[in-house]
């Protein structure tokens, strides 16, 4: 795939929507799925005459999410018209932030590189702007729809600087990226509403050349392995170009994912091109310092910290933190599991364990899952002090999945109190040991490792309720 006479330069753009209840410049609500062209207004319709205010919320989880990715938030920033036509444009331009950003200059850390080195890719800048509408090609035979509902939906983008040098290092910023932006709760990060869109500019060198080559733009990938996918494509075309002599053409490429493979967009573009100049019905964004301390002083815990201090208060290995904090949601349920039960392993176990299967099964969210924490906590305490078995708890918590009742009392009413009986126990290894003469002869004779076999035996009968402990140790006396 890749020439080791070139290295890949990546740089990229993604766009984000902001999860605000309206648009970034009217009241128009930004539901996904709304019957097309229902919501909207004159002022995104941009009839003549209307004229824009900005979101207050939607400037708010701009700077929260800056914030996230250690930007510096510019005191005053300028909202500027892009000037270019398409249909789904009815004020012929965007409003967004040209030279005067909103923020500058953050980082994201994506990982250790192979040397133990911290691997870090810098935002460029973030910054303001709207969204445009949506022109559907494929509804109509021979004709195009025009979608307004998106228009003047509040985005943000985020610019990176070209330090990425692999598909795998876009990738994993991209993923790294995506978690920051769900623990900010400033989007609702989802590729397939188009809540999150993804443009990479990429180009070649010799390594050890300082000088960037001649990049391209890619767009339209609908995926984060689109992202990767498209990278690798496009990399070995500009090798392939460079080594037959040719030179890479500055210009726009669409990926097709059916092809995988990257075609010509029929639209050029430059910078200079959108005659961009500041928007006369808005003032500039002016930020009060203050308001800016105490929206960094409110940004909740962000996935890297989480991870550190998970590890450390828990015990819990790199491979279990990263588990546990790929969803925000996931990680406060098994901290308070964890808290209340007051043993992290265990709570690890049951969480990647029984609550994703039950999740998976009932497609549901950890956020609407049927057992609270506190109750999940009572069923690891209940089986810690030896009131059910491991077996046993995992029956109950089946029933608490089913029924939303807590775990004691679904033991309670199931009858799955752990039986340490020594008569009981006994009956129980004498019936298997009948009902299974051969495993039982070889066992009596000396085959140890049978035993194991017959308490598995043992707690079926039991239904869970045998202590497999005393099991055992009953075994282990008339063994051999
Ligand atoms: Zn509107």
């Amino acid at each position: 795939m890749s020439s080791g006479r070139y290295e890949m330069v990546v740089g990229l753009e993604v766009h984000v929507q902001l999860k605000t209840r309206t648009k970034a410049f009217c009241g128009c609500s930004t539901d996904f799925g709304a019957p097309p062209n229902a919501n909207v207004c004159p002022v995104c319709l941009a009839l003549p005459g209307a004229l824009p205010v900005l979101n207050e919320h939607a400037v708010e989880l701009a700077v929260r999410a800056a914030l996230g990715l250690g930007c510096r938030i510019d005191p005053i920033s300028v909202f500027a018209r892009k000037n270019y036509f398409y249909p789904d444009l009815p004020k012929g331009y965007q409003i967004s932030q040209f030279d005067q950003p909103l923020a500058t200059g953050g980082s994201v850390f994506v990982g250790q590189s192979e040397k133990g080195a911290e691997l870090r890719i810098g935002i460029t800048r973030l910054h303001m702007e709207e969204d445009a509408g949506k022109s559907i090609h494929d509804r109509y035979p021979g004709e195009t729809a025009i979608d307004l509902n998106r228009a003047g939906v509040p985005l943000i983008e985020i610019v990176s600087e070209p330090d990425i040098r692999t598909s795998a290092g876009a990738g994993a910023y991209l993923r790294t990226l995506k978690q920051i932006l769900q623990y900010l709760d400033v989007s609702d990060v989802s590729m397939e509403e188009g809540s999150l869109r993804v443009d990479a500019n990429i180009s070649v060198r010799p390594p050890g050349q300082a000088k960037l080559g001649t990049k391209t733009e890619v767009k339209n990938m609908n995926s984060f392995s689109a992202v990767e996918k498209a990278l690798d494509s496009e990399f070995a075309r500009q090798c392939a170009l460079l080594d037959s002599g040719g030179m890479v053409e500055q210009q726009t490429l669409l990926w097709d994912g059916a092809r995988e493979t990257v075609r010509p967009s029929r639209t050029k573009e430059g910078s200079h091109d959108y005659r961009y100049f500041p928007e006369p019905d808005l003032r500039p964004l002016m930020l009060d310092s203050k308001w800016v301390d105490h929206m960094r002083k409110d940004l909740p815990e962000l996935p890297a910290a989480r991870k550190t201090r998970l590890a450390t208060e828990y015990g819990l290995s790199v491979v279990e933190v990263e588990q546990l904090t790929a969803d925000p949601a996931l990680a406060e349920y098994f901290e308070e599991v964890a808290r209340a039960a007051g043993d992290g392993k265990a709570a690890y176990n049951w969480v990647m364990g029984e609550v994703q299967v039950a999740l998976r099964t009932s497609s549901e969210e950890i956020g609407r899952f049927r057992v609270r924490p506190a109750d999940l906590a009572q069923l690891i305490k209940l089986v810690r002090d030896g009131t059910i078995s491991h077996t046993a708890a995992k029956r109950v918590f089946a029933q608490m999945v089913a029924t939303g009742k807590p775990a004691a009392q679904v033991a309670a009413d199931e009858g799955l109190a752990q039986v340490g009986d020594e008569g009981a126990i006994a009956t129980w290894v004498d019936e298997v040991l009948n009902e299974h003469p051969g495993e039982a002869a070889r066992y009596l004779a000396g085959e140890k490792k049978l035993q194991g076999v017959l308490v598995g035996f043992v707690m079926k009968k039991s239904k869970g309720r045998a202590d497999p402990k005393r099991v055992n140790q009953l075994l282990s006396s008339r063994g051999g």
